[in-house]
């Protein structure tokens, strides 16, 4: 039996999360998990199961809900997010979150003694060197949920040396058949209208403008060892090859399923065995086609900017996220248009001047620059 701990239970793959515990009671159980607020979303969880730590954003709502779940345990704020990665009989810590805010309790967990299951970007791309240093310090396993860098690690599981690169594969997100003059208009709608998945907005919009295969792109850099010119990104509409490796014999290994990230979270979950899970099968025969085109950099410029980040050693990477995290908060409220997302960023990113990058303090100072960056550039009026 595993004992789970779940950051960001309310969001998507949380919730996914959630269901495939379900799937395996004999397998794993979860003993915890943290949300802002939203306990309607969860409340089937927490009237089967029974002695839950349960971490809300706030005191106040903590306080209500102890009172609606006497039979779990309720912690709130940051102070409860460390109790609640650190607890005693934790084995695995799936970290849901959205955002660099996911870096710490990571931290926290890993130095802990938890094995982390990772769906959390973000907290790579800003502090990937800090956190892969920990997970080495700790001996423990850090397995990505993320669909292409679950694909590359079931490809280096039979396999893990003599690699010539590492090909993961890119949607193009909701506006890929888009030139950049047809953005113009776009509302936040048209762009939370994923062509393949079903995911959160952040993501979602971060699929539209192609940053999400570039924090992607850095996330397996510092996952995989593998230096940033040793790793392509192809366009493939059908979502159906998740990602692929090339050795140096020039054989390419790829893993393919359907679009359903319930795969990546229970081989995160069960790694290093699989274990059955109710899906329908990949119909082969139902795809038509699988198609694949070079990406164009000049219309997805965030890419650009991510693998530029990517190869410098410093906090770019951070600012970058931030500016970026930013960006699409300020999309996501209706203070800019879609279009403005990624110039705002690439304007960030060529503006700003960077430091060193080697402790977590240095890499929170990263992210508040991009924030910082953005914000006064938006309350500027210029946009
Ligand atoms: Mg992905």
């Amino acid at each position: 039996m595993k004992n789970i701990v779940i950051l960001g239970a309310s969001g998507s793959i949380g919730q996914q999360t959630l269901d495939v515990i379900k799937r395996h009671p004999q397998m794993f159980r979860c003993i915890g998990l943290s949300l802002r607020n939203r306990l309607d979303l969860i409340s089937g969880f927490l009237n089967e199961t029974f002695g839950c730590f349960v971490c809300l954003e706030n005191q106040k709502d903590a306080e209500a809900a102890a009172k609606l779940y006497p039979w779990h345990h309720f912690l709130w704020g940051d102070e409860g997010l460390i109790k609640l990665v650190t607890l005693n009989d934790a084995d695995t810590v799936v970290n849901a979150l959205v955002g660099f805010v996911g870096c710490g309790p990571t931290l926290a967990a890993i130095e802990a003694k938890k094995n982390i299951a990772l769906a959390n970007k973000e907290t790579l791309v800003a502090a990937g060197k800090i956190i892969m240093e920990a997970v080495e310090r700790n001996k423990v396993s850090l397995i990505p949920i993320d669909s292409e860098h679950s694909a590359i690690a079931q490809c280096l599981a039979t396999h893990d040396h003599q690699v010539r690169r590492l090909i993961l594969t890119a949607s193009g997100g909701s506006f890929r058949d888009r030139t950049r003059d047809q953005l113009v208009n776009v509302t936040l709608s048209d762009a939370l209208q994923h062509p393949n998945w079903s995911m959160g907005a952040k993501i979602t919009i971060d699929s539209a403008t192609m940053m999400n295969k570039g924090l992607e792109v850095i996330e397996a850099h510092w996952l995989f060892g593998v230096p940033m010119e040793k790793i392509d990104v192809i366009m493939h509409r059908q979502s159906i090859i998740h990602s692929m490796v090339e050795y140096e014999d020039r054989a390419v290994m790829a893993q393919l399923g359907t679009p359903d990230m319930r795969i990546p979270i229970q081989y995160a979950l069960s790694y290093p065995d699989r274990l059955p899970l109710d899906l329908p099968s990949l119909d082969l025969g139902k795809c038509h086609s699988l198609t694949f085109e070079p990406i164009d950099f000049n219309r997805f410029p965030l890419l650009r900017c991510a693998y530029q980040a990517g190869r410098s050693n410093n906090d770019s990477a951070a600012a970058l996220n931030g500016a970026n995290e930013e960006a699409v908060r300020a999309f996501l409220a209706g203070e800019i248009r879609f279009i403005d997302i990624d110039m705002l960023v690439v304007e960030a990113f060529e503006s700003m001047t960077y430091g060193p990058n080697n402790s977590l303090s240095e890499a929170i100072a990263g992210d508040l620059k991009g924030r910082a960056w953005i914000r006064n550039r938006i309350s500027g009026g210029r946009v």
